[in-house]
């Protein structure tokens, strides 16, 4: 009888497991409302430490309050504090009787100046005690504008090119220099390293200021000719003026929830779900009339998901504790990601496994692509719970875009959590993306694939919920290059 009986009790708990999954019933209407709201022209493209981007956040917060989702210290919001660089409106320099056209001029750190002074050519301007290189023996820059080449020597590749700015603008301070002017000749353009390095930027605000200070200026040197008039003997006056960067104080915040698992050993361990809910706010675009650049794949879709996943979650909590983090400044440069996680809410060596959800679009409703997919081995759940909504799974179809290291997800890799990113389906970075992707036409309108939004956050919740619930947590695979710091994080 007792055999029996304990294998009708078998039986039962395999029936029971495989649907255990608890029913959650997900409208069409909750997953449209939420991204009609996070994409709307009233939230101004949600740029961190603008009106739109509060606005979200406290649609995020409301949205877990309702949901019962509770704040880990009392409140949703963790603050942080960034510093906002504005770049220059007016750049003047001349060398000699050659003035310079502005848009050949790129001012790299240096606030308000004016200044004329003797121009002195320093070659490139290296100073290395480790090695006892001096380019500036026997002259005299004391009070004078220093004319260098870019880089450290002749074979210099891109990454020297930049890697030297802080030690050769170090050197030119320490000799006394007025200002450091670099030639540039590089194949890439002049424009657009302009566009990279001179606009206005977001950083974590770490007390130092970074962009004020001594003057450091590129200029555009393709034909040499610059190069020809400084290297000459002749004595040369040089005048530089500009308004300089100034620098401004900015707030935002992460919202982050905690959902206490049901499982009373395993409810101290953390899934962290994360998905940025800033974007790039509003700018004015030649030929275009819409300047708001609404985000609608990138990320109100991901928002979307995590705030259906604090419903789900609270209405049915997975064994694990799950932390449903709403990032801000991951446009700017994974800010807020990398703010939680220098500054989590809990431990980190706890946090068991990040499932990001980010992406630039679409091209293929029939999968999801998971960036990371094969890394680590939550594999099989989320390949399992994409398979239960119909559809396919793939991993990094595009690893030239290196999108790994472009989300979110890689803060917490780089702490050793593995972290691949939920990303709606995508077999290509190609035309179809770019269509969107970080365009004012990435809507929530007719363009926009409702139906599979709703598939897609299923699935996501899904394969969370799998994830949390499974009684082996997800390691890297053996070989990754975060798997020895994850090792190390969790004392492996
Ligand atoms: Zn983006």
């Amino acid at each position: 009888m007792r055999f029996i009986l304990l294998g009708l009790f078998a039986l039962f708990s395999v029936c029971l497991s495989a649907q255990s999954l608890p029913e959650f019933s997900l409208p069409l209407s909750e997953t449209s409302a939420h991204i009609k709201f996070l994409a709307a022209d009233e939230l101004e493209g949600r740029m961190t430490g603008e009106h739109g981007n509060n606005v979200a956040a406290r649609y995020i917060a409301t949205q877990f309050q309702r949901a019962g989702v509770k704040p880990i210290n009392e409140t949703y919001y963790q603050p942080i504090s960034f510093v906002k660089r504005i770049a220059p409106t007016s750049l003047a320099l001349s060398l000699g009787n050659r003035a310079i056209a502005s848009e050949e001029i790129l001012l790299l750190t240096g606030s308000s100046a004016m200044m004329s002074a003797a121009i002195v050519y320093v070659g490139f301007g290296i100073v290395d005690s480790a090695t006892g290189r001096d380019d500036y023996k026997g002259i005299d820059a004391k009070g004078k504008i220093v004319v260098a080449r870019i880089g450290t020597s002749e074979e210099d590749s891109p990454r020297a090119l930049f890697g030297s700015f802080k030690q050769k603008q170090d050197a030119a301070k320490a000799k006394g220099a007025l200002a450091l002017v670099e030639l540039y000749r590089f194949s890439f353009p002049f424009a657009r390293l302009k566009q990279f390095f001179g606009g206005g930027s977001l950083s974590l605000d770490d007390g130092k200021s970074a962009t004020l200070g001594f003057p450091h200026l590129l200029v555009n040197d393709d034909d040499a000719q610059i190069r020809t008039l400084a290297q000459s003997n002749k004595k040369l006056t040089g005048s530089f003026q500009t308004d300089g960067y100034k620098e401004q104080k900015v707030f935002s915040n992460n919202v982050v929830g905690i959902i206490e698992g049901s499982d009373p050993k395993l409810k101290d361990e953390f899934l962290l779900l994360s998905a940025h809910y800033d974007h790039i706010g509003v700018k004015s675009t030649p030929n275009s009339t819409d300047s708001i650049y609404n985000g609608a794949r990138d990320n109100a879709m991901g928002t979307t998901a995590i705030l259906c996943a604090a419903r789900a979650f609270s209405e049915a909590p997975t064994k694990r504790s799950v932390i449903l983090l709403a990032c801000t400044g991951e446009e700017v440069g994974l800010l807020g990601s990398e703010y939680y996680a220098e500054n989590p809410l809990v431990p980190l060596n706890k946090t068991i496994f990040n499932l990001n959800i980010d992406g630039a679009g679409y091209n293929d409703t029939s999968i999801v692509t998971v960036i990371g997919l094969e890394r680590t081995t939550a594999a099989q759940d989320l390949i399992d719970a994409c398979k239960a909504f119909g559809l396919g799974a793939i991993q990094d179809p595009a690893p030239e875009q290196n999108l790994f290291d472009r989300s979110d997800n890689v803060s917490f890799a780089r702490k050793g959590i593995p972290a691949p990113t939920f990303s709606p389906g995508f077999r290509a970075f190609d035309d179809a993306i770019n269509q969107f992707y970080h365009q004012a036409a990435d809507q929530a309108d007719e363009n926009f694939d409702f139906a599979y939004l709703n598939r897609f956050v299923k699935a996501f919740i899904h394969a969370a919920r799998r994830i949390a619930d499974n009684p082996k947590s997800p390691e890297w695979k053996s070989g990754d290059k975060y798997e020895s710091v994850g090792k190390k994080l969790y004392g492996k």
